[in-house]
């Protein structure tokens, strides 16, 4: 039940007094004060981890007997449940989930930080790539919203399903994994192929090259699960 680490040590204890003058027979592990006269008894390390085991143990086996509550909602949990954990885990776990309990709160915040940080790590690997670049266009309402309050990862593609043409491919979130995958498998070839199965369109003639069939093949075949349109 602990994870103490079983060493062969001695603690000194209180408890050995209550077996004073008892042989070390008649109470495994706990020895009488004849075994060091200037500190007292000592119990055997490894002993008292196990007794600490047999009354954790004891207090679950007292706590199946009754409910537990949360008390920021009232969820009541017991007694008799089949669920194979103690009392002490089913409150935990409700406590990670209990939408009134400030733990779930931390840990849903934790969650949304954690997948923001990962989504911020795959734009800047993206923007050090040179693979994309932040648009302050939004798409969604055809409007410049205020100046640092918006950003949207597109993928620069001027001249390049077009001759003479500012162009640009916007990245979404689910997109981004893709993005990656085609950068590091195929360079910039592997980019345009992307923007080309998103758009269902072919770029100019000079970037239709041996790579970009490859990648072309690759999102068409391999990847069936691109999010593409
Ligand atoms: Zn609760």
């Amino acid at each position: 039940m602990t994870d103490h680490p079983r060493l062969p040590r001695y603690i000194p204890t209180c408890v050995g007094t209550a077996y004073a003058g008892m042989s070390k027979e008649s109470k495994p592990g706990v020895y009488g004060p004849e075994q060091d006269p200037n500190h007292g008894p000592y119990v055997l390390a490894a002993e008292a981890d196990a007794e600490i085991d047999r009354l954790m143990q004891w207090v679950s086996d007292l706590q199946s007997g009754m409910y537990v509550n949360c008390v920021y909602c009232g969820h009541r949990y017991g007694p008799g449940e089949t669920t194979p954990v103690s009392m002490a885990d089913a409150l935990r776990a409700h406590v990670e989930a209990c939408p009134k309990h400030p733990m779930s709160a931390l840990k849903a915040e934790c969650d949304r930080l954690r997948a923001e940080n990962a989504r911020f790590r795959k734009l800047y690997h993206l923007l050090a790539r040179d693979v994309i670049f932040f648009s302050q266009y939004d798409e969604d309402t055809n409007t410049w919203p205020d100046c640092g309050e918006f950003f949207s990862p597109c993928v620069l593609l001027n001249d390049t399903f077009a001759y003479a043409t500012a162009d640009a491919e916007r990245v979404t979130d689910d997109q981004l994994d893709l993005l990656i995958k085609m950068d590091r498998q195929f360079g910039q070839s592997g980019v345009v192929a992307w923007a080309a199965q998103v758009r269902g369109s072919e770029p100019l003639e000079p970037y239709r090259t041996e790579k970009y069939c490859a990648a072309r093949e690759w999102l068409r075949t391999a990847s069936p699960a691109t999010g593409a349109k």
